[in-house]
């Protein structure tokens, strides 16, 4: 879609550091770590958020992919998040899986 960042990340129009790529998904660096490791998993193709698709294919990749990033990395303790809507801190409109990893992570989350 245009003007979306993460589309443009997703077809490299602009660079990142890219960690893992598949037919479906790619996964990149936070430029804005929250943890010690934060990587970002979004599908190719865009969806504004959660609550815009039901494409399982899509949503069955970055599940997967956040399994092949970890594997990849050696990261066995980790947090996934999805942020869905305004309220819920999503601020960028392209869903984007979080992995956050390399300290302790509070749970409840707050
Ligand atoms: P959210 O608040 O869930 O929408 O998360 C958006 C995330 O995207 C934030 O953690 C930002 O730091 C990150 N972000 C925004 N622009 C970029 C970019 N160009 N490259 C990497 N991460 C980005
Ligand atoms: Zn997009």
């Amino acid at each position: 879609m245009e003007n979306c960042i993460f589309c443009k990340i997703a077809n490299k129009e602009i660079p990142s550091n890219l960690v893992y790529e598949d037919e479906y998904t790619v996964a990149f660096n936070d430029l804005n770590p929250q943890a010690p490791v934060h990587i970002l998993v979004i599908p190719k193709a865009h969806y504004a958020s959660l609550n815009e698709t039901d494409d399982k294919e899509t949503l069955a990749a970055l599940l997967n992919a956040v399994k092949e990033v970890t594997k990849k990395l050696g990261i066995t303790d980790y947090r996934t998040v999805i942020n869905t809507g305004k309220a819920a801190g999503q601020e960028v409109f392209h869903i984007h899986l979080h992995i956050l990893s390399g300290r302790p992570l509070n749970w409840p989350p707050g």
